[in-house]
């Protein structure tokens, strides 16, 4: 349904709000580079707004911290609905290699709703632009969920429903190998 509603009201023509609540700029340098003539993401419609109050998308970048979440919040409200965030970077998906510490609420999920998350510490330019042309429905998702199989040495697994008494023994009757 969001997937609908991006292709519809963006589909053309996207927006964006670059907003730092307190990363490194790593991820910044990124985004910004997305929005330089080398990578040329306005040949998507894609274009960079200096106000929250133009925008229809705001991209984040750095954890959510106790001195930015509340002006990241106003940031957020000032936009016109419909509205998308996207998480930036493994900071502002997760809080990064800083979540634990003082200054930081967490990831940017605890001041805004966040609509898609592109990790990466930074993410690539390319993998920028593939998470909002995945967003946009311009490209078809390229991934799916990945099932691990140990082919060697593989471990069994039990299940306590299995158990059952064989005399004095408690066995298992099926293990199953993974
Ligand atoms: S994800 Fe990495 S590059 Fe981006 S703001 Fe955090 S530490 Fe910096």
């Amino acid at each position: 349904m969001l997937r609908n509603l991006c292709q519809r009201m963006f589909g053309r023509s996207l927006w964006v709000y670059h907003a730092n609540s307190g990363g490194c700029n790593g991820c910044d340098i990124e985004v910004l580079n997305v929005l330089t003539p080398y990578y040329d993401v306005e040949r998507f419609g894609i274009k960079l707004v200096g106000s929250p109050r133009h925008a229809d998308v705001m991209l984040c970048q750095g954890p959510a911290m106790r001195a930015t979440a509340a002006a990241l919040r106003r940031a957020y409200d000032a936009m016109p609905a419909p509205k998308l965030v996207f998480a930036i970077g493994s900071c502002a998906c997760g809080g990064g290699i800083w979540y634990d510490s003082y200054p930081v609420l967490g990831p940017v999920e605890k001041a805004v709703p966040v609509n898609y998350f592109i990790p990466g510490c930074p993410p690539r330019p390319e993998a920028i632009i593939f998470g909002v042309a995945v967003a946009l429905g311009l490209v078809d998702k390229r991934i799916a969920p990945v099932q691990f199989k140990q082919l060697e040495l593989p471990i069994p697994r039990y299940h306590p429903g299995d158990l059952s008494g064989k005399g004095d023994l408690i066995v298992y009757e099926k293990s199953e190998k993974i």
